[in-house]
């Protein structure tokens, strides 16, 4: 994701559009939370992603991008997985397990994004503050989508959110602008400075999403070349949502 790639404002009617794309995005979120059980598959929760986006008569761009070409609809992650971890028929969720699903669709040519992390029945008091920080985290970002604000302000947030609360931020892996492509500029890292960075206007859309790991800031990518883990194997967990610049408050597009 590099930070030259293009920034494009929307007019209201493209956000009237990836509106509906969060929406969607929304419902196929909650569809798939319904299904967090012990023993079941994480190529179970894909299916019933599928099927939600069909539904719709949607797809997720997620399926065949990158290299590799990505493998399925979502990414699936447990406790120590950090994002982009890849649906397995024989992967079975467990009571306690903490599981991260990110999802993207397109509609009428426009992405959403968002992502949450839940747990699997009764989970430990650890992980449900991690859990909670990371979603406050996301929130005092959003805050921060503001006309008139920066880019800078939205990471500085996020960062000193998390780090008030004892836990660690990914370095590498950023919020992005998101439109008609899911990575579009700007980049918006879950670290740095207030006041610095691409200056917000009304139109700017931007796909915010803290990765927010216990021991320390440190990842490890797999052998598949996707997966992302925590390096020393402590709980990581995942919010994301596609928010878009206004003249008044900062809109969620990715709720119902
Ligand atoms: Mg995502
Ligand atoms: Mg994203």
């Amino acid at each position: 994701m590099s930070s030259d790639r293009q920034i494009n404002i929307k007019t209201p009617a493209q956000l009237k559009i990836m509106r509906e794309a969060g929406r969607i995005n929304a419902a196929v979120l909650a569809k798939v939370r319904e299904h967090l059980q012990p023993g079941v598959a994480t190529a179970d929760l894909n299916a019933a992603a599928e099927e939600a986006l069909k539904s719709h008569g949607c797809v997720s761009p997620f399926k065949g991008y990158g290299r590799p070409p990505y493998p399925a609809s979502i990414t699936v992650c447990i406790n120590d997985e950090m994002v982009h971890g890849i649906p397995h028929p024989k992967r079975k969720l467990k009571e306690g397990d903490i599981v991260s699903i990110d999802c993207g669709t397109i509609f009428e040519g426009f992405v959403a994004d968002s992502a949450f992390t839940a747990g699997v029945g009764e989970i430990s008091p650890e992980a449900a503050k991690l859990l909670e920080v990371t979603e406050g985290a996301l929130f005092a970002g959003i805050e921060n989508m503001r006309k008139g604000k920066r880019t800078g302000d939205i990471s500085a947030a996020i960062q000193k959110y998390v780090e008030n609360h004892g836990f660690h931020v990914t370095r590498e892996y950023t919020g992005h602008g998101v439109g008609k492509e899911m990575h579009e500029g700007p980049q918006v890292p879950n670290i740095g400075m207030a006041g610095t960075g691409l200056l917000l206007r009304p139109g700017v859309t931007i796909a915010l999403e803290p990765m927010v790991l216990i021991g320390t800031h440190e990842t490890r990518v797999l052998p598949d070349k996707w997966t992302v883990v925590s390096a020393d194997g402590s709980l990581t967990a995942h919010f994301e949502h596609t928010v878009a610049v206004t003249e008044g408050d900062p809109l969620i597009l990715t709720v119902l």
